[in-house]
């Protein structure tokens, strides 16, 4: 088969799995919408955004010629308030996995109880090989195309997946230039200085880390001295992998996109943390290295997977050894594999639950953005905190009140709140 032919066959392939997330995703809103009591028609309503946009960047390159880039933008629900959600660059995005992103964004906006709706957006790029100033231009074009349907009333961008803190900074000012005004509450996840919250930045592993002791909690787990492993060392992973450190469990495990290292005796964290580089690399520096589908199978008591979805499968599930898993990546676990996993009696903490701390200080964000006020780390922390908690008791009750999943009850509760106002706006 010719390297076209291969390609072609690898995105098919890439495509028919993010179509699995959209899918899988509407299959469990329509379920958790009918145990609520909801109408078809407003599952007519929820199981798709209610805008798509699809644009095309023209971006100068440093070599002088012009590459066009396509980019994304879902709103998935507003009827709650303005939607929310991150932007991800990476080869591989596409419009159904920006879809069913918005979704989840919306569920978890639901679940912590956030004035919110779903968005997401993504840009097919790899920035691992683009340089500082490609990134710039190609950030600035994004905001230029979809300028329209954002703002900081209509729909608040965040970082997500090989996008940061300096990307988030030349989007804000971008479109500050384009409305005239200093504008930043437009997007979350900024610098500092640019207005950004404190605890941004470790806020999702925050969260991953507050829904990994109350699942302890619920299993009888020590977490002093419990073996962890974290797939993905980005913003969640390796933040993650440290405060489980911290905390004194023993991180056996983790990886990224080029590979993974165990270690029973533990790994070196802190030394690990020093030498990943701005995209979450690292293993290229050992030799001995296992692969990503390896190291989920490992022996461990916490399984985090914490990089990209599709990870956990039909294929694998059985083969998971941990007690317990927390989604801290979006999708990571497919239906058939929750079922799997539920039915082994592993206790799953789902992604819109777990990864919902990233959303939770970045709505901390926009609001310090809109009233002009900045809060102290612990402000942040303590709120974070009681959120957090908050929404594992409300999932986990629940799912025990009525014997169905985490992710089911997530699901309900998520689903629930953009249920009631489209219903009371006279939607549906
Ligand atoms: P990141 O770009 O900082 O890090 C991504 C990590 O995943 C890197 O270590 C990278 O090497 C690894 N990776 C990439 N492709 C991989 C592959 N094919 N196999 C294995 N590993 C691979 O991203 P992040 O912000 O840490 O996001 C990670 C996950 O967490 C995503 O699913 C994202 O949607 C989710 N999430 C992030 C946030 C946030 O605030 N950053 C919030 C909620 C959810």
């Amino acid at each position: 088969m010719g390297a076209t032919a291969v390609k072609r066959n690898q995105q098919k392939a890439n495509q028919e799995e993010a179509t699995n997330l959209l899918t899988s995703t509407q299959i469990v809103i329509h379920e958790a919408l009918s145990k609520l009591g909801f109408s078809d028609e407003m599952y007519e309503l929820l199981k798709e955004p209610l805008r798509m946009l699809t644009v095309r960047m023209p971006v100068r390159m440093d070599d002088g010629s012009i590459k066009v880039f396509t980019g994304y933008r879902a709103q998935h629900n507003d009827a709650v308030g303005p939607t929310k959600g991150g932007v991800r660059f990476h080869p591989e995005v596409d419009e159904e996995e920006v879809k069913a992103l918005s979704m989840w964004m919306s569920l978890k906006c639901g679940i912590v109880n956030l004035p919110y709706g779903g968005g997401k957006g993504g840009i097919i790029c790899d920035p691992r090989t683009m340089s500082m100033g490609e990134l710039e231009r190609l950030s600035r074009a994004y905001v230029r195309a979809i300028s329209q349907i954002v703002g900081p009333t209509k729909d608040i961008p965040a970082p997500d997946v090989y996008t940061n803190s300096q990307i988030m900074a030349w989007m804000m000012d971008e479109y500050s230039h384009l409305r005239e005004y200093d504008s930043p509450g437009f997007i979350t996840g900024k610098p500092l200085v640019l207005g950004g919250s404190q605890g941004r930045e470790k806020a999702t592993a925050q969260g991953v880390t507050i829904c990994i002791r109350e699942a302890a909690k619920q299993k009888g787990l020590e977490l002093k001295g419990a073996r962890v492993i974290v797939q993905g060392f980005g913003n969640a992973g390796s933040f993650l992998a440290k405060f489980m450190h911290e905390a004194g469990a023993k991180v056996v495990g983790i990886s990224d996109a080029y590979g993974a290292l165990y270690d029973r005796k533990g790994l070196d964290i802190d030394y690990l943390l020093d030498r990943r580089d701005s995209f979450g690399t690292v293993t290229t520096l050992f030799e001995n290295t296992i692969t990503n589908e390896e190291l989920l199978e490992m022996e461990c008591d916490i399984l985090v997977p914490a990089a990209i979805s599709n990870q956990i499968t039909a294929h694998n599930a059985h083969a998971i050894k941990a007690p317990i898993v927390v989604e801290a990546a979006n999708g990571p676990t497919t239906l058939e594999a929750t079922k799997i996993l539920t039915d082994r009696g592993i206790l799953l903490v789902p992604d819109v639950l777990a990864s919902a701390g990233g959303v939770t200080v970045s709505y901390f964000e926009w609001v310090q953005n809109n009233q002009g006020y900045y809060w102290t780390e612990e402000e942040v922390n303590e709120k974070l905190e009681k959120v957090l908690v908050q929404a594992f008791n409300n999932v986990h009750q629940l799912s025990q009140a009525r014997s169905i999943d985490m992710r089911l009850a997530a699901y309900m509760i998520g689903a629930r709140r953009m249920a009631e106002a489209s219903k009371f706006r006279g939607w549906v």
